[in-house]
């Protein structure tokens, strides 16, 4: 009896035993389903947060005096990093021009804003002004490059318009008189800058800036950085490109665009690798007028709407440097508008940070007028006299 006793004892522990083991295991799947729950629902989240596909273009609801207000900017997950605010008469997020090139990060915005039903753009109060049709914000981030006759990635603009676009100023009597044009028809342009001539007519750039054009730059002195010293040396190419990022930036007293042009449309692949670290764009050209060669003002307006009947649209390349370009500009837009063209004007989502160490190098050129902006009569005065 006893033996039976023990027997059953033994029996009821190793059942207790048994129960035990079943029920930490079972605690232990428990705790294992729980992290794969877990797991499962941070990788349903991250899907869930990820922004929709969207178009690398969009609409901005701000005109060209507010376009820093926040608008819709979904990036698509493994877009190109470029966004453009459109400014037009659509009233709803159009998506287009949506050319997934260059892995990104997604950007994660707040939701778009209603756009208005009716243009942001004010209309022209000059007579017979033409008027801007569009607006586009370029957001540089990775620098992108534009410009069909040699990145063909990034095709914003629609058929029959045109982004105007000026180099090697800013001159004297050219510049203003290429101002004055864009005024007289509400137009705006982008602004190509050499530095050194922004370093000697500041007064000019500032112009420009209070116009409300678009700044970018185009090296300290006009090199074509393809060719030696700066081919081999690309510290030599780097200091061209910043030097005249920074003084044009000096000249112009207020941010400038991230907006940049190589001179002579040489590409060095080195050299479009830097721009892109520093998320600086490059804008090469669709309609090269190759008003340089020029000197009557009949034949630059020729060349741009000959090419531009050709391909349709396009960013064109003039340069407010030449006398001749200055002078045919009121003759090419009429003709622009009699063809239906519209102007579409670029600004940038940010503005262009400069480098200390460059700001410093032109600093310590020889022509320091950029920084010696007062006039004379500030500066100079007459205290006594016989
Ligand atoms: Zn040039």
């Amino acid at each position: 009896m006893r033996v039976v006793l023990m027997v059953i004892a033994t029996l009821i522990t190793l059942g207790l035993a048994a129960f035990g083991i079943v029920a930490a295991q079972k605690t232990t799947i428990s705790f294992s389903s729980l992290a794969a729950a877990a797991g499962g629902a941070r990788y349903v989240r991250s899907v869930t947060v990820r922004p929709p596909p969207a178009a690398a273009v969009r609409i901005a609801a701000a005109g060209a005096t507010t376009l820093s207000s926040p608008v819709s900017s979904d990036a698509p997950a493994g877009a190109a990093p470029m966004h453009i605010a459109e400014n037009a008469v659509p009233a709803v997020p159009i998506a287009e021009n949506a050319v997934p090139a260059m892995p990104a990060p997604a950007k994660v915005t707040a939701p778009s804003q209603a756009s208005p039903a009716v243009s942001n753009i004010p209309v022209c109060d000059k007579p017979g002004g033409i008027g801007l049709s569009r607006i586009v914000e370029i957001d540089t981030t990775g620098g992108p490059a534009f410009g069909f006759e040699h990145f063909k990635q990034y095709d914003f603009l629609r058929d029959k318009e045109v982004v105007l676009t000026f180099d090697d100023g800013p001159w004297p009597a050219n510049t203003p008189a290429v101002l004055k044009t864009l005024n007289d028809n509400c137009l705006k342009a982008t602004f190509f800058e050499i530095g050194e001539h922004a370093t000697w007519h500041p007064e000019l750039t500032k112009e420009l800036v209070a116009a409300g054009e678009t700044i970018g730059s185009h090296t300290w002195s006009h090199k074509d950085l393809a060719r030696n010293p700066y081919a081999s040396d690309l510290e030599k190419a780097k200091a061209e490109i910043e030097m005249g990022v920074s003084a044009v930036h000096m000249a112009a007293g207020a941010s400038i665009a991230p907006f940049f042009r190589f001179p002579d449309l040489q590409h060095p692949p080195a050299m479009l690798a830097y721009l892109a670290s520093r998320n600086i764009a490059t804008f090469s050209t669709d309609i090269d007028s190759r008003d340089f060669k020029m000197h009557r003002p009949e034949q630059v307006i020729k060349s741009v709407m000959r090419q531009l009947e050709r391909r349709g649209k396009g960013i064109v390349l003039l340069h407010d440097f030449r006398h001749n370009t200055a002078e045919a500009l009121p003759e090419l837009l009429r003709q622009l508008k009699a063809g239906g063209y519209g102007i579409v004007h670029m600004v940038p989502r940010a503005p262009v940070t400069t480098l200390p160490q460059y700001d410093k190098m032109v600093m310590q050129q020889d022509k320091l007028s950029v920084t010696n902006t007062r006039p004379i009569s500030s500066v100079v005065r007459t205290i006594g006299r016989n």
